[in-house]
């Protein structure tokens, strides 16, 4: 079977919750399933970026080297932690500097200019699937599971809505099996940044906040995968949001008119335009607490 694997920012976010991930892609694995995995920044990255770039605007480039050590930080402690041999360690850190440091001089010229434009904040707000997905895929390796980190700007083409652009269909499904049946075929787990994509001249975009769900629809529409499977911090989608409301239930099964409806009206658990890729082509979409 061909799943193609969400992990949203808190299944990221901390080491305990990356052990997880990785016991959950060597089940599937092991099992003879063929894997797509689609990360999220580390749970609040996203956030930082933006007010790193928003506060340079203003003026103050202060707040984006507080960003900087705040996500480097984040980083750190679970490269300290998950990949101690330094074959794996000093690669990666130094890949998530590299990324941090274009962050900076961008929010350098940013204050310079006193002026944010949406394109530059679309790149801004990438960044953290961008070293999410490098941290994922040595995670994996050092665990002896073959993978390869991809930006999805390789993959994803797009409109040029910056902020909330929609996916060009036919060549992204051309892109996705250029580069990721190959992967797939010699047996490496791409791992794939969620939320961003490319204008088909390159200029980076973003799919929304909480875009990485429309990513992993996407892409499995794109490689035709037997399902997509969510994996969240919940146990599926629940009749109200269980933070709200404690008793919330689980809905064991829900139409796609239905749970697109619910993502509508705002049903954080699923990107309102996640639905629209898979309905087509009915693919069963799956929602699972890691
Ligand atoms: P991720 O980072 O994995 O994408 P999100 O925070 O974006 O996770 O979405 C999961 C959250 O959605 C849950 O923690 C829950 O609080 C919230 N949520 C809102 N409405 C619902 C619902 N109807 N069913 C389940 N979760 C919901
Ligand atoms: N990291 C992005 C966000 O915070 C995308 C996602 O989490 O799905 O909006
Ligand atoms: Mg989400």
């Amino acid at each position: 079977m061909l799943i193609v694997m969400k992990f949203g920012g808190t299944s990221v976010g901390s080491i305990d919750a990356l052990q997880q991930v990785t016991g959950i892609v060597k089940k599937a694995r092991d099992r003879g399933d063929e894997v797509v995995v689609v990360v999220s920044a580390m749970g609040g990255a996203t956030d930082l970026l933006l007010n790193g770039a928003r506060q340079a605007e203003s003026g103050d480039v202060a707040t984006a080297r507080d960003t900087h050590q705040e996500i480097l930080a984040k980083h750190t402690e679970v490269i300290d932690a998950l990949l101690v041999d330094s074959q794996w360690h000093d690669p990666l850190l130094a890949e998530i500097n590299v990324l941090l440091d274009e962050f900076d001089s961008l929010c350098q010229s940013i204050g310079v200019l006193g002026e944010l434009t949406p394109r530059a904040l679309d790149v801004i707000a990438g960044m953290g699937e961008r070293m999410s997905v490098r941290q994922v895929a040595a995670i994996l390796e050092c665990n002896n599971v073959r993978a390869q980190a991809l930006d999805a700007t390789r993959l994803i083409l797009t409109d040029d809505q910056y902020g909330s652009a929609s996916p060009l269909m036919p060549p992204t499904a051309e892109r996705c099996q250029a580069l990721l049946s190959p992967l797939l075929g010699d047996g490496v787990i791409p791992v794939v940044t969620g939320f961003i994509g490319a204008t088909q001249s390159g200029i980076p975009t973003t799919l929304g906040r909480g875009g990485s769900d429309y990513t992993a629809t996407i892409l499995g529409r794109a490689l035709g995968a037997d399902e997509v499977w969510i994996w969240t911090d919940v146990n599926g989608v629940m009749t109200a949001d269980p933070r709200v409301v404690p008793d919330a239930q689980t809905v064991p099964r829900l139409s796609f008119a239905e749970v697109g409806e619910m993502a509508y009206f705002g049903a954080k658990v699923l990107h309102p335009q996640a639905i629209r890729p898979v309905r087509r082509s009915a693919i069963p979409v799956r929602i699972l607490n890691t």
